[in-house]
């Protein structure tokens, strides 16, 4: 039997994802998905922070100065204390970490000690913006709380991806050197819509061929057969892929150095103007959804001109997909704009009853918050809507993890 939270009587797991200016937490019980708590703490290293702490019904806000992680995990446990529950009244059995980059290094989730933090330090270089932000809040989350600490990597559910998808057409040598391939990510997300798919259409996963989009602020695509990812559009980098919130996804390579050569731009520069000004904002000047939904419909030709493109891009790996999976059960809406947003998968989908995809309408209009199918009745492709839960998935893994290495 594993220890047991004095508020639930079940195994409670905190949650971590620690972004390079934010850190957000969840403590949840895994078994029934319960979320006891649950915050943001924002603005780390900046002049003034700003802490959001959830339990129940309750929301409380603070402004305080957040100087880097370690105060914000101190930051963290104060609101407990404030706020509740009391954590000294709940058994904490872990405390799962988002992990960006996991390369080739980990394939699953693993039990932290100073070898695997070392490990994801030196995975830096593949995500400079993420690994770094993870490691101080394993850091500063490690020197608080004694339990176990599970890494959970967004490249994981990709690490099997086959060798032709998962490779560059560059030289092989320098490749390997220097650990250039597909990594993909938002892969805690895949695995857990593609198989809350199977669990909602009553099939096993392993009789299931899904393509799931996962379409928030980042966004990308997997194609998963059997329950193993085979194809995915982001790559070395989360910048690969479909069109995102301020990312570019696909582009020629050469407009990097065209823009170096032509425009005199540095790599520097190139670089945050690829992630952080393209994608919908470089084509409109908007990367909410719902900012650019309600410009499309007071008549705005940009911003209808971005939701083209965008959907342009999703449609090419939606057919190449079906076809790298050769035959498909279902397509999987997921996060911010998969979930919510109507106008966007019917453009996804709309004109392709001749390949088994039949929406309906009226479905796909309800507002409804949970895991449904929006196709008709008799569509041979199941359209879904399937809310993600990374959270919760990354609880499951620790815990199961923990679990399994119980003595
Ligand atoms: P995420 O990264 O999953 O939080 O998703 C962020 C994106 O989802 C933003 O572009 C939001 O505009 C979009 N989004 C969130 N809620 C809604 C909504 N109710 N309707 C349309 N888009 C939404």
């Amino acid at each position: 039997m594993s220890p047991a939270s004095t508020v639930t009587g079940l195994p409670t797991v905190l949650v971590i994802n620690s972004g390079s200016s934010s850190l957000k937490y969840q403590l949840l019980v895994p078994d029934t998905g319960e979320v006891l708590a649950s915050g943001l703490i924002e603005q780390i290293g900046e002049a003034s922070g700003r802490i959001n702490h959830t339990t129940g019904d309750h929301k409380y806000v603070e402004e305080t100065r957040i100087d880097d992680h370690g105060v914000a995990l101190a930051a963290l446990q104060d609101q407990f204390a404030a706020y509740g529950p009391n954590l000294d009244e709940i058994t904490i059995t872990a405390v799962g970490h988002r992990v960006v980059h996991g390369g080739s290094s980990f394939s699953e989730p693993v039990v932290i000690d100073d070898a695997v933090l070392a490990e994801i330090e030196a995975l830096c270089p593949l995500a400079p913006l993420h690994n770094p932000a993870a490691v101080a809040g394993i850091r500063a989350a490690r020197e608080r709380f004694h339990v176990p600490h599970v890494a959970v990597f967004d490249t994981a559910f990709f690490s099997g991806l086959p060798e032709a998808a998962s490779t560059y057409a560059i030289p092989t040598e320098l490749a390997a050197q220097h650990k250039i391939k597909k990594y993909g990510f938002h892969g805690t997300s895949h695995e857990y819509v593609s198989r809350q798919v199977a669990t909602e259409l009553g099939v096993p996963v392993a009789d299931l061929n899904v393509i799931v989009f996962h379409l928030g602020n980042g966004a990308s695509v997997s194609a998963v057969r059997g329950g193993r990812a085979i194809e995915t559009s982001m790559g070395l980098t989360p910048l690969q892929g479909l069109v995102m919130g301020t990312r570019c996804g696909d582009i020629d390579a050469s407009i990097y150095m065209y823009l170096h050569n032509v425009a005199d731009l540095s790599i520097a520069e190139i670089d945050t103007l690829l992630n952080k000004q393209s994608g919908l904002k470089g084509l409109c000047g908007d990367n909410d959804f719902r900012a650019i939904d309600q410009r499309i419909r007071r008549g705005d030709t940009a911003a209808k001109r971005a939701f083209e493109v965008y959907v342009h891009r999703l449609r090419l790996y939606l057919g190449s997909y079906a076809f790298t999976l050769g035959r498909l059960d279902a397509v999987a809406f997921t996060a911010g704009v998969g979930e919510n947003n109507p106008m966007l998968r019917a453009a996804a989908t709309s004109g392709l009853e001749h390949f088994g995809l039949h929406l309906d309408e009226g479905r796909n209009a309800s507002s409804t918050k949970h895991a449904r199918v929006i196709s008709t009745d008799h569509s041979p492709v199941k359209i879904m809507v399937v809310p993600t839960n990374e959270e919760l998935a990354i609880a499951r893994q620790a815990e199961e993890l923990v679990e399994r290495l119980r003595p």
